[in-house]
């Protein structure tokens, strides 16, 4: 069984304050040893909160990287700053990287490879749209999203991602996947994962994310093939997210 990782994405939210606030309150918390916590945190508060985090159980995570190692890309950010800067994990291909900025699946691979490239591990999102849950291609959608990943690493990197199943209609909403729906696409993808292998597809950390909150986080996440969250609005609440944490143990 994979060990239950909970991630927190800010998104464009926070502040110096709340990284340590919420320092503080995982410094004192009593957090089953069996649970991995990350925060991905904007840019710019990245090196205070690797300061604020150490010597508690939060990892730090970055939102997005560039697909490039270095040079004229104003605006972007490269893998081994993020490195530089502490992060251990970065997402790849959330949904609102995927719709408000155009990354298609090729520019995901190329993050993927970018974040690999440096040691970092990529936390690659997966999700269907309301329209093609309605249409009866969830699974196509998703396992696609997967493949266009997977079909293009190496078998020595593929056991370097985590995934996050995020379906779009369930992010930012309040409306979240029955613990069945999320269930049943969480066990499509381990079954497509193991296409490139039983050992890999017992091992990967599959995440739910959308909407999680405290309240229904526990009986998301006893689903036998949900192994974590990835948590939006609620990670911007300490004690929300504490819980959260605290019901994955
Ligand atoms: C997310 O941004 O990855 C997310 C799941 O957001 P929320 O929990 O707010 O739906």
């Amino acid at each position: 069984m994979p060990t239950p990782l909970i991630a927190g994405n800010w998104k464009m939210n926070g502040s110096r304050a709340l990284v340590e606030e919420f320092a503080q309150a995982f410094r004192d918390a009593d957090l089953s040893p069996g649970v991995e916590v990350a925060l991905m945190v904007p840019f710019p508060y990245l090196e205070a909160a690797g300061r604020a985090f150490a010597g508690t159980p939060v990892a730090l995570g970055a939102q997005t990287l560039s697909d490039q190692p270095a040079g004229a890309f104003t605006g972007e950010v490269s893998g081994e700053m993020l490195d530089d800067c502490g992060a251990r994990l970065v997402l790849v291909g959330h949904s609102e990287r995927r719709t408000l900025f155009g990354e298609d699946d090729a520019a995901v691979l190329a993050r993927v490879k970018a974040a690999l490239a440096v040691g970092l591990t990529p936390v690659l999102c997966l999700g269907e749209t309301l329209e093609e849950r309605d249409d009866g291609r969830t699974e196509a959608v998703v396992l696609g999203q997967l493949e266009a990943v997977f079909d293009a690493l190496a078998p020595d990197e593929r056991g370097r991602l985590v995934i996050a199943y995020e379906p779009v209609w369930a992010i930012g909403t309040g409306r979240t996947a029955t613990p069945e729906q999320a269930q049943a696409v969480h066990a499509a993808i381990r079954e497509r994962l193991g296409r490139y292998g039983d050992a890999l597809a017992a091992g990967m950390q599959v995440l739910y994310g959308g909407s999680m909150k405290a309240a229904n986080a526990a009986e998301l996440l006893a689903q036998p093939d949900i192994d974590g969250g990835l948590v939006g609005g609620a990670s911007l609440k300490v004690d929300e997210f504490l819980a959260i944490c605290q019901s994955a143990g």
